[in-house]
């Protein structure tokens, strides 16, 4: 598995492999692999003849006082799974070598960066959408994976893929979980026992808001009893509850008539988790 540090060996392995004509796919992490990424990286294995993955804390995603500088890094355990995994290369830059001292130029999606995610964190997806864009010009991966845990973290890239006439493939991967329904997440070790404990809520109340959406209630009903449940969690903080249209994103009212994603954001103590899960209302018999 080859490791690279600079942009310029990863233009360079990039123009190599292009000769070929393989088919290169992009795995974006911020590294603390799980799970959940090695199902992204399983797709890309499956769809693509070399897999790149990208390991990168991207410091312009996080916003003052989050916590970029106790975001969990483990390189070399990363590096053993991604070999077991078949990788063919790793994209591991620092932030220098990243983002010129006089960068100014951004990609800063106008509405769906400043909305439900994009309030709590402002500037988080101009921060990803910038990164995720000069990886897919670094790199020119034919097609790149984004796990569902981020729901609209996928939403912006799409958007902004479409808009700007991005010639790459973006694949959506289904969320891995732990065994006790709790979303993999490389956040999950900063969380105290106790809250580790009531983490599965959110799954759980995600639960509660998929069988009442099915059973045909309004996204109000849906919604309080999503909160209700939240509620029974020693040290759940919720930081939002939103059910969306879940193609668009926009707001809905009463019993809705397609897809719904519902989507939660809890802190428990300094860690934010979120969590999402789709809804599907039956056809009116
Ligand atoms: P991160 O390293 O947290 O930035 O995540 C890198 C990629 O892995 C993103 O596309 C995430 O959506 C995806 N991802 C993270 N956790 C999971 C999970 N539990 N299931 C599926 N994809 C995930």
């Amino acid at each position: 598995m080859d490791i690279h540090r600079t942009k310029d060996e990863m233009r360079a392995a990039r123009a190599a492999a292009a000769g070929g004509e393989a088919r290169l796919g992009l795995v974006p992490t911020m590294g603390f692999l799980h799970a959940g990424h090695m199902a992204l990286v399983a797709r890309a294995r499956e769809q693509c003849d070399r897999v790149v993955v990208s390991i990168f804390v991207n410091p312009t995603q996080f916003g003052p006082g989050e916590d970029f500088d106790s975001y969990p890094r483990d390189i070399d355990r990363d590096l053993d799974m991604l070999r077991a995994a078949g990788v063919d290369a790793v994209f591991l830059p620092d932030a220098a070598e990243i983002y010129p001292d006089d960068a100014e130029t951004v990609v800063e999606p106008t509405r769906l960066s400043r909305i439900l995610i994009g309030r709590l964190r402002p500037g988080h997806f101009g921060g990803v959408a910038t990164i995720v864009t000069k990886l897919f010009n670094l790199m020119q991966p034919d097609a790149a994976y984004f796990g569902q845990k981020d729901y609209q973290q996928l939403c912006v890239i799409r958007r902004f893929v479409r808009d700007l006439d991005i010639p790459v493939r973006i694949e959506g991967v289904p969320i891995v979980r732990e065994t006790d329904g709790l979303a993999m997440s490389s956040r999950n070790v900063r969380l105290e026992p106790a809250h580790r404990q009531a983490a599965p809520v959110l799954h759980a109340a995600l639960e509660v808001g998929r069988e009442t959406i099915e059973a045909g209630e309004g996204v109000s009903v849906a919604g309080q009893l999503i909160r209700a449940r939240l509620a029974q969690a020693e040290g759940a903080e919720v930081a939002s509850v939103d059910l969306r249209d879940a193609e668009t994103l926009q707001p809905l009212r009463g019993a809705p008539d397609r897809p719904v994603v519902m989507l939660l954001a809890v802190r428990f103590g300094d860690v934010l988790l979120i969590d999402n899960m789709i809804a599907t209302p039956k056809e009116p018999e």
